[in-house]
């Protein structure tokens, strides 16, 4: 795929491996990922082989876990989303959202319970931020937990909570009722509690080879050693995102490095006017403006990944390559489903797919207007949010 300043020519040997085991893993069992698309599914029986590829939360150690580098994670993100944002989708919430918030502050009994079951894909995890009435103003949530004796009780309702409906454990953030300020904590909540339900949201028109779905929570009980003890305060979720928005950097970039393959490609073959579409100028401007945006977006990626090895990003840095990379991949997608003719609004070809994707991948995680916003108040020192 497109690297056009070479950054690859410096990869380390891990990085390259992995680059190549995903990219021969994505050929060899996801070839099918437009018809999931239209379907509306998304390929259980890989969760288990993601796992013994090693693909869930690879970056952080112990517990069978390689830690392997920032780079190396974030190239694992961009080859799964070069396939679909379904894909990356369910390797980050698994990774970033589930797995990092039990790795930082889980107890050693939680840790040990759900680790080495999430990494391997015996067990699927979900976060539970979001909510009916709180979406880009998750501390205003009102989920609610209140102890009763040694246990927890919890109420509220959660939506748009991907995996939620094939999850063994979900990743609740609630606000504890129980003690004063109300602070927000983290609860690992088994979906097959009395009480949980996680009915799935039908009919998306884009992420669609992703399942999606709520999570009601009707006095359901669980034990007070499922609360994260390790964090309390909005600094829990968010330090999740910020994870998974790091992912998120990567894979768009990812989405967009194939569309512009697919265009390329495209515009080399078809003919129109005795001539491949490619040597007319107009074209070769938009695989041009294209193979920019992407480099662009390719150099803030690696730029990143160097400072979050060494513990110099901030989660606005995040928030930048989070909000460029993705409108980047928003935008060149539709170029390249535009230089596809009518072709490009088909399945057969994944531009328009990657498009549709990219209006999730836009929304969640932080809208591109909160990041903007997140932006502001970094360099202003004024918050513009209320
Ligand atoms: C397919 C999919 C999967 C998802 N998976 C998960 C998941 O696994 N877990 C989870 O917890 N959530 C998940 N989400 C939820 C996602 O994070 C939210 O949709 C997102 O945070 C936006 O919230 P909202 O949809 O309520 O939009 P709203 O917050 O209602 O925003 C609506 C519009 O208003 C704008 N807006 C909001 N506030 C401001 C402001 N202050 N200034 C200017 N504009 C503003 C927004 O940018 C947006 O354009 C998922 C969403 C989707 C679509």
């Amino acid at each position: 795929m497109i690297d056009y300043f070479d950054l690859e020519a410096s990869l380390s040997q891990e990085e390259r491996l992995l680059v190549d085991s995903a990219r021969s893993f994505v050929e060899g069992e996801v070839d099918d990922m437009g018809e999931h698309w239209i379907e509306g599914t998304f390929p259980t029986e890989i969760i288990p082989k993601m796992g013994e590829m090693g693909f869930y939360a690879p970056n952080l150690e112990g517990y069978g876990l390689p830690g392997v580098s920032e780079t190396s994670y974030g190239l694992l993100m961009r080859e799964l989303e070069a396939c679909d944002s379904g894909l990356r989708s369910m390797a980050s919430v698994q990774g970033a959202l589930v797995m990092y918030p039990i790795h930082a502050f889980g107890s050693d009994e939680q840790k040990e319970e759900w680790l080495p079951a999430l990494g391997e894909g015996e067990a699927v995890g979900c976060f539970g931020l979001t909510e009916p009435e709180h979406g880009s103003n998750p501390s205003a949530m009102e989920t609610r937990a209140e102890k009763d004796g040694d246990e927890y009780v919890l109420n509220g309702s959660k939506t748009w909570i991907t995996n939620s409906p094939i999850s063994d454990v979900a990743v609740v953030w609630a606000k504890d009722h129980s003690e004063e300020d109300h602070p927000v904590r983290g609860f690992l909540v088994e979906t097959d509690r009395d009480g949980v339900t996680t009915n799935k949201i039908d009919e998306k028109l884009s992420l669609r080879a992703s399942i999606t779905g709520e999570i009601a929570l009707q006095d359901a009980r669980i034990p007070e050693e499922n609360r994260l003890p390790g964090v309390s305060g909005m600094k829990g979720p968010l330090s999740c995102l910020t994870q998974a928005r790091y992912g998120i950097a990567w894979g768009a970039v990812g989405a967009a490095q194939d569309c512009f393959e697919t265009a390329r490609e495209y515009a080399t073959d078809r003919e129109q006017f005795g001539k491949p579409i490619g040597g007319f100028q107009l074209q070769q401007r938009k695989l041009a403006e294209m193979a920019t945006q992407i480099t662009l977006a390719q150099l803030l990626a690696h730029r990143l990944a160097e400072l979050k090895e060494s513990g110099e990003m901030r989660p606005q840095h995040v928030s930048m390559a989070k909000r460029n990379n993705v409108r980047m991949a928003r935008d060149q997608s539709r170029i390249a489903r535009e230089m596809l003719g009518g072709n490009g609004i088909t399945a057969d070809y994944s531009p328009m797919r990657h498009m549709t994707n990219m209006e999730t991948v836009y929304t969640y995680e932080g809208t591109h207007d909160i990041h903007t916003l997140i932006l502001g108040e970094d360099l202003t020192g004024i918050q513009a949010y209320q």
